[in-house]
């Protein structure tokens, strides 16, 4: 089956293509579908808003099924801030270093049993004959009181998994995309998948 991937963010496309690896399924990234210049306004409240927004878009221009992530972290010092808000945090053209610079500037001060927080990811799947799905997986930790690891994107270094004690990018790939939201998310999805296609046949 054939389905493309609703994502310009390649660290995503490439963590999603790598858990979704041993499916039958024939994943196309929007460049290779020719919606290279498509922009999809993020103004949904939620994840689950955003994410469905993005799969119904690209299904819709292509006539093709299409998933989609949508994801952030929620900090509860912060009230789950910058949520929905993660990628342009510290504003519209911000990197991944403004954005978590922003956040150990918010955090600032904050003892460490107050920075708990989650990645939240919310997988989306839009068919062109109107069947949908919408999993959510999310992934408890601590905010870190400085950057630490070199591997992931985004706030991998300053997410602490609380079950390992150590930050996203510290803990590498191959145990990141076994225990983080996204993959939860796409476990579910998994499963859903397959009712979904076994209801069809
Ligand atoms: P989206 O494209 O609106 O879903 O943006 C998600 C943003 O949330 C990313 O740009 C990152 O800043 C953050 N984010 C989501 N998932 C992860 C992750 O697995 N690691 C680190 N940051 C993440």
């Amino acid at each position: 089956m054939k389905m493309i991937l609703a994502s310009k963010n390649k660290h995503k496309l490439k963590e999603i293509s790598d858990m979704l690896s041993d499916l039958n399924i024939q994943l196309i990234s929007m460049d290779e579908a020719g919606l290279g210049d498509l922009e999809i306004v993020e103004d949904g409240e939620t994840f689950e808003e955003n994410s469905m927004k993005k799969a119904v878009t690209v299904m819709e221009k292509t006539n093709e099924a299409a998933i989609a992530d949508d994801s952030g972290l929620e900090v509860d010092f912060l009230g789950g801030c910058p949520g929905v808000y993660s990628a342009r945090f510290a504003g519209e053209d911000a990197t991944d270093e403004d954005n978590n610079e922003k956040l150990l500037k918010k955090l600032e001060g904050v003892p460490f049993e107050k920075r708990k927080g989650r990645f939240v990811s919310v997988i989306s799947l839009a068919f062109p004959d109107g069947r949908k799905l919408s999993l959510r997986g999310e992934c408890e930790g601590v905010i870190a009181l400085e950057s630490k690891g070199t591997d992931g994107f985004g706030y991998d270094p300053l997410f602490i998994v609380t079950k390992y004690q150590r930050t996203f990018a510290e803990l590498g790939s191959e145990i990141k995309n076994k225990i983080s939201h996204r993959a939860k998310a796409l476990k579910k999805f998994r499963e859903e998948l397959e009712n979904l296609l076994g209801e069809k046949s």
